[in-house]
């Protein structure tokens, strides 16, 4: 039987940690959140990054947009944002609906206040190995390996799933740690060909139970992104029951990345907070 990731608590020591930070701050940290349109999961999402904020002491700035709105007037808002001092950190909400343009908006956020690390110059600087705010849940995959003392040097490191807030960045921060990273995505055939390969695995497409017990090797260490929803009820891309137990660590979902997501947009808002006061 695998060890198994607690991601609640482990994010609540992060979040414990800013909140004694905070308590000696006269001037508290904000992030604003543009949100467009209503989707019930990013509703969820944006609650618990509230939660979490308002917690440890940041403020929380929801901007809500019906889905007609013009996207200059976004734009507008979120160079209204750029330009104010008391604002840290821009979110704009993911998924955007399909008539705005995403990356148009994202790259309207200044740099500086990227908590996501999403515009195309913090991505670019992620890519050549420079100081830069990292997509949150890619961190949050880091620092659950981290905390947990995985090796990572020399190992094969298999990410299923090339999105730009996961597997892309994640692809980054691993081969600077010098693991040999392997990713798969929609189009790979035989997929469990390269998933039996791997020492690490981390799963980030949102298909149901898509990685089972025969996959994987013994001793795997299992990271399950991915959400899905059905009948209300959250699960992974991972057949938790059957892979937990030949891995040697795996991460439940819910309680595993998510929580730990949130932890690390409060870092990043932290690290955006910090440097506007250097
Ligand atoms: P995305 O849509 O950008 O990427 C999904 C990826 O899955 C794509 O690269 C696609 O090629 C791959 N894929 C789809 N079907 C596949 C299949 N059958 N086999 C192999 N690969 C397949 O999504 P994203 O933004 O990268 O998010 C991925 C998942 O992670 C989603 O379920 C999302 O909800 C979840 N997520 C979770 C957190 C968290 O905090 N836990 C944060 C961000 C995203």
């Amino acid at each position: 039987m695998s060890n198994i990731v607690n991601g609640k608590e482990m994010s609540e020591k992060i979040l414990n940690e800013v909140k004694q930070e905070l308590k000696f701050e006269m001037i508290k940290p904000s992030v604003a959140v543009i949100q467009i349109g209503n989707n019930s999961a990013s509703d969820k999402y944006v609650s618990n990054k509230m939660k979490a904020c308002e917690d440890v002491g940041i403020y929380f700035r929801h901007h809500q947009f019906e889905a007609g709105t013009s996207e200059l007037t976004i734009v507008n808002k979120i160079k209204e944002l750029n330009n104010d001092d008391y604002v840290n950190g821009i979110i704009v909400q993911l998924p955007v609906p399909s008539n705005y343009n995403e990356k148009r908006l994202i790259n309207s956020i200044i740099n500086s206040k990227d908590v996501d690390g999403l515009t195309d110059i913090n991505a670019g600087r992620l890519i050549h190995g420079k100081k830069t705010l990292i997509p949150c849940t890619a961190m949050a995959v880091m620092e659950i390996l981290d905390q947990n003392n995985v090796e990572l040097s020399g190992k094969n490191f298999v990410i299923v799933g090339r999105g730009k807030l996961v597997g892309r960045p994640l692809m980054e921060l691993m081969l600077e740690r010098d693991a040999t990273v392997t990713i798969c995505h929609s189009k790979t055939e035989n997929l469990s060909e390269y998933t039996k390969k791997a020492d690490i695995l981390v799963s980030a497409t949102g298909i149901n139970n898509l990685i089972t017990a025969e996959m994987v090797k013994k001793g795997v260490i299992v990271i399950d992104v991915g959400i899905n929803f059905e009948e209300g009820k959250q699960s992974g891309d991972v057949d938790f029951d059957s892979v937990s137990k030949k891995a040697s660590l795996i991460t439940p979902n819910p309680g595993g990345v998510g929580p730990m997501t949130v932890a690390m947009l409060i870092k990043n808002v932290m690290t955006c907070f910090r440097n506007k006061k250097k």
